[in-house]
């Protein structure tokens, strides 16, 4: 690392030494984009890294809701709003028992790189509560994101910070958090992503993460002659990130074997395809939090407690949560002949993972090149509802795809630029803050 990156590196692990993952993703970012440092003295003088890694504002917040039987509860609600340089805060609300500050404050960090990459303007910022939905009724879930919004309303709106989904929130969550933002505001407008078609949301929005993981995918492979055709690919997650991505990889030829939930995965070695594709909607709407079902369904095998990166494969993409892939799977991985492996999640790949992955010249993306597809066709959704039109299934794809290549092809660039071409972390990390850093320095000390 920079010397100077070691410095407020030194100060984060002093200042949050109860914040794991925020560190992690600072010393990956920091690590990256030393060269940089090296190279451009102003960037110390201006004093960006203590600037970009203090979150301009969070926003913590009391949710108190009523559950069926009458009885109160209380979550935690934040906001953190990291950088708003090229655009209003941007970034998923996650609702899950494990939120906790650090969580996001790392999650936001990434995002603010994530959307710089996509082109759009589009600042960082991410959100959520320790709140699950899993065990509560479709009017429990409504009380809460009703008093979740009464707060939020505050601090959001389409030209400030515009919230999406993430995990534990998806189209009726964001349903009922648009519904309380109007009804306090009085005021119809797109603060929201992910949004019903019928009321300002945009078609591909539901399967763009995915669409856009395919391809990445895809572009990395091209580098090196091949392509998703005929490979089999092992995938972990069952949600949205996954859906999305089993439907586009099996689309361009690919066979998906596996996908995972809190216990354990299913392996189907004939691919996850046709109504196997439906029936992971119906999983994740049955709020069972389980994939065992599918290995009942369709008589395939199940591995409780198990992740499924000892499966052979030839690309894995990992969509659960962060830190799911470690050392041990890395190894896995590579004496079974993975030749691609690339984050579908935010940070799923532990940093020894990834050392020994692209060491063993395995192709690597990191989830803010990656998975930067979702976020992209949020600022989509926002252009459509600041023009008040919607554009067609193929219009949305055709620009998404133009954002995915654009992106692989910066990062692959950058990577190239600075020394270490091929290593899209580099790349995405040095892309990315570029241009954050260069916008922060024009506006000022900001
Ligand atoms: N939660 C998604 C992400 O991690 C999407 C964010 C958004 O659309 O604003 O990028």
């Amino acid at each position: 690392m920079n010397r100077y990156a070691q410095e407020v590196f030194d100060e984060i692990k002093r200042s949050s030494h109860d914040q794991p993952e925020f560190i992690q993703a600072v010393a990956e970012v920091f690590s990256s984009i030393s060269i940089v440092l090296d190279k451009e003295p102003v960037l110390k003088k201006e004093r960006i890294l203590e600037r970009l890694v203090e979150p301009e504002r969070i926003i913590i917040f009391r949710v108190p809701w009523r559950d069926d039987r009458g009885e109160i509860h209380v979550n935690r609600g934040y906001r953190v709003e990291s950088n708003s340089a090229l655009g209003p805060y941007k970034g998923g609300l996650r609702f899950h028992a494990s939120v906790n500050l650090s969580k996001l404050k790392f999650l936001g960090f990434e995002q603010i790189f994530k959307n710089s990459l996509t082109g759009l303007p589009l600042g960082g910022g991410k959100g959520g509560s320790d709140f699950s939905a899993n065990d509560k009724s479709a009017n429990e879930v409504m009380n809460f994101c009703q008093s979740f919004m009464t707060e939020l309303s505050r601090h959001i709106g389409a030209n400030t910070d515009v919230p999406a989904g993430d995990i534990g929130v998806g189209g009726r969550e964001i349903g009922f958090l648009f519904g309380q933002y109007k009804r306090i505001k009085n005021i119809f407008e797109g603060v929201l992503t992910g949004k019903g078609l019928s009321w300002g949301g945009s078609l591909i929005r539901p399967e763009a993460t995915g669409f856009g993981i395919s391809y990445s995918t895809e572009e990395m492979l091209k580098t090196k002659k091949q392509s998703l055709d005929g490979k089999v690919v092992a995938i972990s997650g069952f949600g949205n990130v996954a859906w999305g991505t089993v439907q586009k990889v099996t689309a361009l030829g690919g066979t998906v074997v596996t996908l995972s939930g809190p216990d354990g995965f299913i392996h189907d070695p004939d691919g996850i395809k046709g109504e196997k594709i439906d029936y992971m909607l119906e999983m994740r709407g049955s709020g069972h939090d389980s994939v065992a079902d599918y290995a009942k369904k369709f008589g395939v095998s199940f591995y409780q407690g198990k992740r499924p990166w000892n499966i052979k494969c030839d690309v894995a993409i990992p969509c659960a949560c962060e830190n799911e892939l470690d050392e041990i799977d890395a190894k896995d991985l590579i004496k079974n002949g993975c030749v691609c492996v690339v984050e579908g999640a935010n940070m799923p790949a532990t940093h020894t993972a990834v050392e020994l992955l692209t060491k063993n010249g395995v192709l690597f993306a990191p989830g803010k090149a990656a998975n930067a597809g979702g976020v992209a066709c949020s600022g989509l959704e926002m252009a459509q509802n600041s023009i008040r039109l919607n554009w067609t299934s193929e219009e949305v794809d055709q620009r998404l795809h133009q954002i995915m290549v654009r992106i692989h092809n910066n990062c692959l660039e950058a990577s190239q630029k600075y020394g270490t071409p091929g290593n899209y972390i580099n790349g995405a990390n040095i892309a990315g803050f570029q241009k954050v850093a260069y916008a922060m320095m024009e506006q000022g000390l900001i």
